[in-house]
């Protein structure tokens, strides 16, 4: 079943407005299966946007991976996470993209994924840090609650979040990369053309194009080095230089 909205198309959401100067950045659920944060620069189109995206995996990479998370006091950020995106985010648009089956299961509801990534986005923005929009997948083919029970592009390995993505809002893929801990994140990003990295989890024998580490933080100087060219868009020419061989699988085992 095809993503809502339509492929290649831009069909971006309203424009949020944002709240009073110091407000704590909140959310609003966009079309399809896509949480759009207050503090988002998708939308934007100035000159100076990036034009690439780091896709992240939620659980494992931004936050604890607690199995099923279900409501926003399970919500654990990693160490470094937030310094990680502060690093990032002036190169690249930041988006999420995360499998919630939980969905599918009954273990959780979309208005309960809405808050926490509402406290989600609140507690990285007190930071410094943002998110510029958090895809899910709520659906699983042998769901029990029939909704949700589809064979959908965009479960992860399938490439449909990040194509929807790219589709929404204009972003190049070619200049994209996803952090995930599990092969079906790299796989996932093989399918829509964008470099992986592995960060965390037991999966380091595999690593993505860009190879594996420990976790978010240590994938920052990796993911930079794809951005040492022209920050901003500049026209046909391809600026993607400088990508760093994988790392021996040796220097990336996990505890
Ligand atoms: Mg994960
Ligand atoms: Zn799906």
């Amino acid at each position: 079943m095809p993503m809502p909205g339509r492929k290649g198309t831009r069909n971006p959401p309203p424009r949020p407005t944002n709240g009073p100067a110091g407000a704590q950045p909140s959310i609003i659920r966009g079309p399809g299966f896509f949480h759009l944060p207050t503090n988002s620069r998708l939308d934007t189109n100035s000159p100076a946007s990036p034009t690439g995206a780091v896709f992240l995996d939620r659980d494992g990479v931004l936050v604890e991976d607690v199995h099923f998370l279900t409501e926003p006091g399970q919500l654990k950020i990693l160490p470094g996470v937030a310094e990680a995106l502060r690093d990032l985010q002036d190169r690249f648009y930041l988006i999420v993209v995360t499998n919630q089956s939980g969905i599918a299961r009954g273990l959780l509801t979309e208005d309960d994924l809405l808050e926490i990534h509402a406290e989600l986005v609140s507690r990285l923005g007190s930071q410094g840090a943002l998110l510029d929009g958090l895809y899910y997948c709520p659906h699983l083919p042998e769901a029990s609650i029939s909704a949700y029970k589809v064979e959908c592009r965009c479960r992860k390995p399938g490439p449909g979040m990040l194509e929807q993505a790219a589709g929404d809002w204009g972003i190049d893929l070619s200049r994209s990369v996803m952090a995930g801990d599990m092969p079906r994140d790299i796989e996932a990003a093989r399918a829509a053309g964008v470099k992986g990295i592995i960060t965390g989890g037991s999966h380091t024998q595999q690593p993505g194009s860009l190879g594996a580490v420990r976790n978010l933080p240590e994938a920052v100087p990796l993911i930079l080095s794809l951005a040492a060219g022209p920050q901003v868009d500049t026209g046909n020419e391809t600026a993607v230089p400088n990508i760093v061989s994988p790392m021996q699988s040796s220097q990336s085992e996990v505890k």
